[in-house]
């Protein structure tokens, strides 16, 4: 249990995205009085999207106790299925119902206002959160002892906020990230992936003149369709009302502009270019998507920063470690962060500022490899996805056709047993307290 001294840190948290939502939710959770969060939106403001809900991302939200709530409209997936995009013919199959049993929570699939809206609900209901919406972080200020930024409300005057410990989930477009690397005279190298995601919600209404489509809907599935440079991933979400479909392909706008914007209009007709070879199924899907409606995503990593925390700040979530979507994970990392952060602020021995910046440092120790190393194997599985004609693409072929033998890796890395070992099966609460002494007493 956590002294009261530390419990009345005053801590405030950039961004009420995924990462900021689990950051404040955990840190209510241990016992903190003062959490506030700042975040320029008006509101959540979800885009309306399907999110994979990994079995390591749903034992924090259990723990959080909102799990319960969003498990209630996710759906349970039993299998995927990876499909060549032009001929819907199936490539490899795994199935995935003996996750639940073997890491202790089912692979879901959810809306993501749900995952957030219940998060968003949980927060509220404790007395220690305070949200500030429609209030931005401009500059810092201070990082510490004490950090400080301006906070920018829409309807105000710009003012100071000052704290014991402030956390920057800000998102993949992170200003407080800048900043932070600026202090060291360097720059976060971003590397724009070149590929693009429309992301398309399909209701059981507007499926509903196809039997062929219907079936999908009802299927407890994850489907990929993949091809040259692209692919789709689509699964039934909201209690199976909703398919959603997200794609990946080469960003079109990328040389007009490639690194002002990272959502943008997308043209229904370049959409349906960019999938005109792929199978009847799925263009009748995307046929059914509404004119004016295709919204486009650039997809943006950066480099490994070369440190996440700076005296009484750290950053948090895409902030620090942008993941591509290929295997579903960059949530449920900013997710792992914030329950990790809770972890070692609870720990620390007291509250001078030399033992708050030791215990950020745990944090990125029992953080980062992890979520480095998933970075790499998300960029990997997409690689391995949208392979052309060629040699690699005849072995990753050859590893899906071992797989209907049932031998061997899966090409699509989030449906790989051993990749899944190594994300559900490690639990970053338990390492973080168990390891806290000792990495506190190195760092
Ligand atoms: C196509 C696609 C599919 C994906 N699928 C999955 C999936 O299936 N599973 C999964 O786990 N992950 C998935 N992800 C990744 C996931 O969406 C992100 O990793 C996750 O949202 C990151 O959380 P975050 O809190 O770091 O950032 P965000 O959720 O982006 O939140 C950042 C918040 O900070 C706010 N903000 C920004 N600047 C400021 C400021 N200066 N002041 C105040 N507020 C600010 C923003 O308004 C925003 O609300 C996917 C991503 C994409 C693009």
């Amino acid at each position: 249990m956590a002294s009261n001294d530390v419990l009345d840190l005053h801590i405030c948290i950039i961004g009420a995205g995924m990462g900021g939502l689990a950051t404040a939710l955990s840190l209510a959770k241990k016992g903190f009085r003062k959490i506030e969060v700042y975040e320029t939106a008006s509101n959540l403001g979800f885009v309306g999207a399907g999110i994979q809900l990994a079995p390591n991302m749903a034992r924090i939200l259990d723990r959080l106790g909102v799990w319960k709530e969003i498990e209630r409209e996710a759906v349970d997936l039993k299998e995927t299925s990876i499909r060549q995009g032009s001929t819907d013919n199936e490539l490899g199959h795994v199935d995935l119902k003996y996750i639940r049993s073997t890491y202790g929570y089912p692979h879901m699939v959810g809306h993501r206002a749900s995952l957030a809206g219940a998060m968003y609900a949980g927060c509220q209901r404790e007395k220690s959160i305070t949200f500030h919406f429609s209030t931005g972080a401009g500059e810092i200020t201070s990082w510490g002892p004490q950090p400080s930024f301006t906070a920018i409300p829409r309807n105000g005057e710009p003012h100071q906020v000052q704290c014991d410990v402030l956390l920057a989930a800000d998102g993949v477009k992170s200003t407080i990230r800048d900043q932070l690397l600026h202090l060291k005279n360097i720059s976060a190298k971003i590397i724009d992936t070149g590929q693009a995601a429309y992301r398309i919600m399909l209701t059981r209404e507007q499926m509903s003149s196809s039997p062929s489509l219907l079936a999908l809907l009802d299927r407890e599935s994850v489907t990929r369709w993949i091809g040259e440079k692209r692919h789709i991933i689509a699964y039934p979400v909201s209690s199976k009302q909703i398919y959603n479909l997200s794609t990946v392909q080469p960003d079109a706008n990328f040389a007009a502009a490639p690194s002002a914007t990272y959502t943008t209009k997308g043209s229904k007709p370049q959409m349906l270019d960019v999938f005109a070879d792929f199978c009847p199924l799925v263009q009748k899907m995307l046929n059914l998507v509404p004119d004016g409606e295709v919204c486009e995503w650039k997809l943006r990593v950066h480099e490994p920063l070369p440190f996440w925390t700076y005296e009484s700040t750290a950053l948090v979530g895409d902030a620090c470690h942008p993941t591509l979507p290929h295997l579903a994970q960059g949530a449920a990392q900013a997710i792992e962060d914030g329950a990790v952060l809770a972890v070692v602020l609870s720990k620390l021995p007291n509250t001078t500022p030399e033992a708050i910046s030791k215990g950020l440092k745990v944090y990125e120790t029992v953080r980062r490899e992890r979520a480095y190393k998933l970075v790499e194997l998300a960029a990997a599985s997409g690689r391995a996805m949208h392979l052309g004609e060629g040699a690699a693409k005849e072995e990753r072929d050859r590893q899906f056709a071992a797989l209907r033998e049932g031998k061997g890796p899966v090409p699509d890395k989030w449906a790989d047993a051993d990749v899944q070992k190594v994300i559900y099966g490690q639990d970053v609460v338990q390492i973080a307290e168990e390891e806290f002494d000792e990495i506190f007493g190195r760092v």
